[in-house]
């Protein structure tokens, strides 16, 4: 009986592997696929000041655009990219092309935001971060200062000396560093000190439900006052109502993100917000000097 069971589960569990490992082989085929066929888009979502209601920059979030199936999100994809080492082109592609796409807005001559991308550990461990970050900003001929990178607190949990580095290297060139889902990692905070760092990204988990259950507002105020007394900007994600929202100002967090202000869109749409931003800026200017 015990042997039959033990052989059971094991032919469940190998059926299992073998699905597993039948559908990540035609994942990364077709990734690969993806690649060279030009279906990794580019979607930006603002982030806001929540004091101007002025967008202040735009996260970069990567689409395929998947033949049969529609867009598909990167959680889908992302983690098999990742085991099977396809994270390292894709995140080379998403550099080069937000500062691409950063570069175009600004000869369109639009007032254009910082640019945030995300980058896996992964990449962090087995490429030339800095390097691919310089060898994007020269061949757009992009300013640092338009360039942003998002990383968690994984990568200082996995990270060497090696990556303190490299994410010094990165800011001394002038392009600002975000710890992205903060809150969610599993590390010390000793790191804030270790790791310079520009930005803290509160997690949607916190804002999520901070309009009901207390124990979110008293951890947002404690992000908020860790970052002012560390001299870091806070940022807060997955802003969906105005009550959130004037909330998040009245506790001195300073920026937001999230579908109140508007869902990752692309690229084309985001010119447009820039676009009406900066004619309704030219009205009210234009007020003021009539007025005065
Ligand atoms: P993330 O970096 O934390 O990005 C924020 C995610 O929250 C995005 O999901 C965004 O669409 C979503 N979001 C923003 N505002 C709201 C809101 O108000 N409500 C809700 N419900 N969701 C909101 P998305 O685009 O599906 O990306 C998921 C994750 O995939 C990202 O989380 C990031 O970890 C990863 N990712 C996306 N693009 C890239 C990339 O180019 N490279 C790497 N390595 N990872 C990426
Ligand atoms: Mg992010
Ligand atoms: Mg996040
Ligand atoms: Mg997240």
């Amino acid at each position: 009986q015990s042997k039959a069971d033990g052989g059971n589960t094991f032919h469940l569990f190998s059926t299992k592997m073998d699905h597993h490992v039948k559908e990540t082989v035609a994942l990364e085929a077709e990734l690969r696929n993806a690649i060279e066929h030009d279906q990794l888009e580019l979607f930006y979502q603002p982030q806001i000041d929540l004091r101007t209601n002025e967008i202040v920059g735009a996260e970069a979030l990567l689409r395929w655009n998947r033949p049969d199936y529609g867009v598909v999100a990167p959680n889908v994809f992302l983690g098999t990219a990742e085991e099977v080492g396809l994270i390292l082109p894709i995140g080379e592609w998403v550099i080069f092309a937000a500062c691409q796409q950063a570069k175009k807005w600004m000869d369109m001559g639009l007032e254009t935001p910082r640019i945030a991308v995300n980058i896996s550990p992964t990449q962090f461990r087995k490429q030339n971060v800095p390097q691919l970050l310089k060898d994007a900003l020269v061949s757009c001929s992009l300013p640092a200062d338009k360039l942003e990178i998002e990383i968690t607190e994984n990568i200082v949990l996995h990270g060497s000396d090696a990556t303190v580095r490299d994410l010094r290297e990165i800011r001394e060139m002038g392009i600002a560093i975000s710890i992205d889902d903060f809150g969610t990692g599993y590390s010390s905070l000793a790191y804030l000190s270790r790791y310079s760092v520009d930005c803290l990204k509160i997690d949607r988990c916190f804002t999520r439900d901070m309009m009901t259950d207390p124990n979110n507002t008293v951890i947002i105020k404690a992000i908020v006052g860790l970052g002012k007394s560390l001299d870091l900007s806070i940022i807060a994600e997955g802003v969906e109502t105005r009550e959130q929202a004037e909330y998040l100002k009245d506790a001195g967090c300073e920026m937001a993100q999230g579908y109140l202000f508007g869902k990752p869109v692309p690229a084309e749409d985001f010119a447009r917000l820039l676009e009406e931003q900066s004619s309704n800026l030219q009205g009210h200017s234009q007020q003021r000097a009539l007025a005065g």
